[in-house]
């Protein structure tokens, strides 16, 4: 294997631009690799090979012309939510199984401007509705670190091929926990930034006041750069912010000095487990040896996030969904009339899970049941937004768990409850809109004749701080070192 298939981004980057190695020869390494050892894992659902080497040797022209590109010859993982011009983007779906994109989400176009290179499109739960990938339609992805278990979701696909060296960078998309938890599983860096960061222009919407982008890494620092290359306003999407982005990769700190970490009163975690509850103390004991305050804080109000989330989440993709009615997109059912054909198409195109959250945004969104649930679920959200802004009153981060168990063995959460359960530290965020990193922080036995997986430690902090977030993750990172600790894992260097 090709040792810079396991490369930083940072370090790809630095050898292209110093025209040490070309971006074509990272990308054939890079597909050589995926090629040997997808199979094993199920990353992704298509596999741009020409498409990569194009902009690899467009990427090589440029820097031969004198520029320099912050990810040039980096090698990409898309999520298959996000549109690539001319290629399949599914969303793990049915409905959408053979659809090409007919143009590029902001996103995705503003990293290979910035020189990175489109490996593939990653397997997702479908529509993004899910934790663990198994509600993909289309392809089944295992955890690199453990292949009976799940790589978590939605993003897995991005998640795995990150764990297992097929991509550099992966781009996810998180509603409610859908970056931060598979990164946690998959001993990855997984950052979603403040609402509205980053564009959603060519996001397939799932619940479109949540939805957000961000990478996946294997360092602090490449998420930073990463989130450099495609923070800032987009014309495109109304709910993209107009404001000034600070830049992060420039800004990584090394202690924390002078910062207040609030843990939070209601996510005590000895209710996890003793080998669980030991990583977050241990966590926690090192931030604060990093210099850091430690600070309690409460979030009365987070208790409410899953129903709240359940209620809202669901009532937009009602909404959003609609529009995959057989005749605009992707799949069609004929049936002797229109409305028949709406159905017949839905019914086959859908599975159960987006089927389930159609009903309820459905139900939840309906005269006379309007303001006794979605309307409630507005407010039970503001109230959220509320405590954090009280709790960030008396501390610059919060601190606490990004899932509540390692990644778990397929098939073992039978019910949608105990899934919707792994979101339970990563929702009130998302109902915040705000910006939130998962960085490996130990490993954990689920049983007794487990292998030890990874676990993520989730920092929070007020819209608009991604300097401050990454700067003292990144602090976090350098003194504990648990990625680089990382176990066996398929795809790792031999
Ligand atoms: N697991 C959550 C859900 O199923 C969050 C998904 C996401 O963030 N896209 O809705």
């Amino acid at each position: 294997m090709d040792e810079t298939v396991s490369a930083t981004a940072a370090s790809i980057a630095d050898a292209v631009n110093a025209k040490a190695r070309s971006a074509r020869e990272v990308t054939d390494a890079m597909l050589a690799h995926v090629d040997a050892v997808d199979d094993r894992v199920g990353a992704y659902l298509t596999r741009l090979h020409d498409l990569a080497r194009a902009q690899a040797d467009r990427v090589d022209a440029r820097v031969a012309a004198g520029e320099k590109l912050p990810l040039a010859g980096v090698p990409l993982a898309v999520k298959d939510n996000m549109c690539l011009t001319g290629t399949r983007t599914t969303c793990g779906s049915k409905i959408l199984e053979h659809w090409v994109a007919p143009y590029t989400n902001t996103a995705v176009a503003r990293m290979l401007d910035a020189g990175a290179i489109p490996i593939g499109k990653t397997n997702l739960d479908e529509f993004a509705m899910g934790s663990s990938c198994e509600n993909s339609a289309l392809g089944v992805t295992r955890n690199p670190y453990d292949p009976g278990c799940v790589p978590g979701g939605s993003s897995g696909g991005s998640a795995a091929a990150v764990a297992a060296n097929e991509a550099a960078i992966g781009l996810g998309s998180d509603t409610g926990g859908s970056i931060r938890e598979p990164a946690a599983f998959c001993n990855l860096v997984g950052f979603k930034p403040t609402y509205g960061r980053i564009s959603r222009y060519g996001l397939i919407a799932f619940a479109s006041s949540l939805d957000q982008i961000g990478p996946f890494a294997r360092t602090v620092e490449d998420a930073a750069l990463a989130y450099d290359a495609m923070a800032g306003h987009d014309p495109m999407d109304s709910t993209s912010i107009d404001r000034a982005v600070e830049s992060t990769a420039d800004h990584l700190r090394t202690d924390l000095r002078g910062l207040k970490v609030g843990l939070v009163r209601e996510f005590d975690t000895e209710g996890l487990g003793g080998e669980i509850d030991a990583v977050y103390k241990k966590a926690y004991a090192d931030l604060e040896a990093l210099g850091a305050e430690i600070v309690e804080v409460g979030l009365p109000s987070a208790k409410y996030g899953l129903a709240t989330y359940y209620l809202i989440a669901p009532a937009e993709c009602s909404s959003n969904l609609a529009r995959f009615d057989g005749v605009r997109y992707g799949l069609r059912v004929d049936a002797a009339d229109v409305g028949a054909m709406y159905e017949a198409t839905r019914a086959a195109g859908f599975g159960p899970e987006v089927k389930r959250r159609i009903l309820i945004g459905t139900y939840a969104l309906s005269s006379g049941y309007y303001d006794a649930y979605y309307v409630r679920a507005q407010k039970a959200r503001t109230l959220i937004a509320q405590d954090f802004r009280t709790a960030f009153a008396s501390c610059d981060l919060i601190a606490c768990p990004a899932a509540s168990s390692p990644a778990f063995p397929f098939d073992s959460k039978s019910d949608p409850y105990s899934m919707y359960l792994m979101d339970y530290y990563t929702i009130p965020m998302s109902l915040a809109g705000l910006p939130a990193v998962s960085v490996p922080c130990g490993w954990v036995k689920a049983s007794a004749d487990s292998s030890p997986m990874p676990m993520g430690l989730q920092l929070t902090s007020p819209i608009f701080s991604e300097r401050l977030l990454l700067g003292a993750a990144h602090a976090y990172e350098r003194a504990t070192n648990h990625a680089a600790l990382r176990g066996p894992a398929v795809g790792a260097p031999a």
